[in-house]
């Protein structure tokens, strides 16, 4: 599905990706949650661990992360907090792939995930063999991936990104004139080539949750809150994208709603976001950008399926069990960790140059 007027024609056939329904965790009472949270924690001083919790998790996990000393942030930031803590186990509540970088990051520690089938379909719509034989075919193309793959297709990358730090490193390697092949979310592929003008094939992944985003659905919801600001996650429609006015990772939207004067944002992304957005600005009002529409029954209900296997039950059965270590081939740790560190360094220079 060719988006650019460059795209070549030989993209490989990309099974679809099977999309659970999401999962419904039974109600807890305030007793039930207070010994799951209590069990949890003392698991973790058990095992010498610390939460790490993405922002599309359930508000009752990003809590209890931030209640026992570990972090909620973006997968960049979950990548670097666990690489910085003492902790001996990285209990990460998110999806695979952010197990998975934590262990490439830290061989040496355990890494714990409540739900091992927590998978992405952007992880999933690009398989590692078919992935490195269309690199192959482009030799003459830097390979840039998105986090939200597996390790295998991140040891075949030359540069690993997050959304937060896509656009300064494309913008970087394209004043160097190199031409850039992208994987796999084509709507932040094509976000990243409008916006900074680079050369890029973008592999035909996306995300499921936020391909749901309907663009006339929301100039609808626009008319009616006119005063509104409205917050995109790149990962959207080019259609929904160019409604928006801030467009930018978890952690750009959650800092809009703080820093923006309106009072009223309207928020197109996974809808855990608005745990932390809601302690960002408790005075602002928050509204769900529209997906399928009106009185649809939805997979499309901005809320990730895979993201949705974590909860305080999972946490405890999974840690209780042990059933969810993630264990990487060490060759492909080897390889993998190269532009993962690639990205962690480049995201220091641009911090150090915010600073000068
Ligand atoms: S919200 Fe989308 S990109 Fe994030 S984990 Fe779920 S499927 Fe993947």
């Amino acid at each position: 599905m060719p988006l650019s007027d460059n795209q070549p024609d030989d993209f490989p056939e990309i099974q679809p990706v099977s999309v659970p329904d999401h999962p419904v965790w039974p109600e807890l009472t305030p007793e039930d949650k207070r010994r799951l949270e209590e069990t949890i924690r003392e698991m973790l001083e058990s095992l010498n661990g610390v939460l790490v919790a993405h922002y599309y998790t359930h508000p009752d996990v990003q809590a209890l992360a931030e209640k026992t000393g570990g972090c909620v942030a973006d997968s960049l930031e979950m990548a670097r907090f666990g690489t910085r803590h003492t902790a001996q186990t990285l209990v990460v509540a998110g999806v695979r792939f952010m197990g998975e970088t934590a262990k490439i990051l830290n061989p040496e520690k355990r890494v714990y995930m409540p739900d091992l089938a927590a998978t992405c379909s952007l992880d999933e719509a690009c398989p590692a063999e078919e992935f490195s034989r269309f690199c192959d075919l482009h030799p003459d193309h830097t390979v840039v991936v998105y986090a939200n793959t597996s390790a295998r297709v991140k040891a075949r990358a030359d540069w690993v990104v997050t959304s937060g730090i896509a656009a300064p490193l494309i913008e970087h390697l394209a004043a160097k004139g190199e031409k850039i092949l992208w994987a796999p979310d084509r709507h932040l592929g094509r976000y990243l080539e409008m916006t900074t003008g680079a050369d890029m094939l973008l592999w035909p992944g996306s995300c499921v949750v936020h391909e749901e985003f309907r663009s006339v659905a929301l100039a609808r919801v626009t008319r009616l809150h006119p005063d509104a600001a409205i917050l995109v996650h790149p990962e959207s429609p080019e259609s929904v994208i160019s409604q928006a006015h801030v467009v930018g990772s978890t952690t750009a939207l959650i800092k809009a709603v703080s820093t923006m004067e309106n009072k009223k944002f309207i928020v197109a992304t996974d809808k855990g976001i608005f745990y932390k957005m809601r302690q960002a600005a408790p005075d602002k009002i928050l509204i769900e950008a529209p997906t399928v529409g009106e009185g649809a029954t939805c997979q499309a209900c901005a809320e990730c399926p895979w993201m949705g296997l974590n909860s305080l039950q999972s946490l405890t059965a999974g840690l209780e069990n042990k059933t969810g270590e993630i264990r990487i081939d060490p060759l492909i740790r080897d390889q993998a960790v190269v532009p993962i560190r690639r990205m962690l360094q480049f995201a220091e220079t641009l911090k150090k140059d915010d600073k000068d």
